[in-house]
């Protein structure tokens, strides 16, 4: 009977420094909260100088650089000119 006391302390000092070392969730959470708050980003088109979101603009890569354009035709001119 004393061993399976011994037992059941020993089980429980583990669970207690089990818990120390793995905190609970509560910062992750929080830093959850924080990344919804961001914006969509916005990228601007060379050509024209418009503003629009990443996701309603055409990408083009020219000399190895990434940009982004409001519509097909903003894009061609800027390769006939670069
Ligand atoms: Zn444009």
């Amino acid at each position: 009977m004393i061993k399976l006391l011994l037992l059941a302390l020993l089980f429980f000092l583990g669970y207690s420094f089990f818990q120390a070392l793995f905190p609970t969730q509560s910062k992750k959470d929080k830093n959850k909260a924080n990344r919804s708050n961001s914006g969509e980003q916005m990228v601007q088109d060379p050509q024209c100088g418009t503003y629009l979101p990443l996701s309603e603009a055409i990408s083009a890569n020219i000399r190895g650089q990434q940009h982004y354009f409001c519509s097909r035709k903003c894009r061609t001119q800027f390769k006939k000119n670069a």
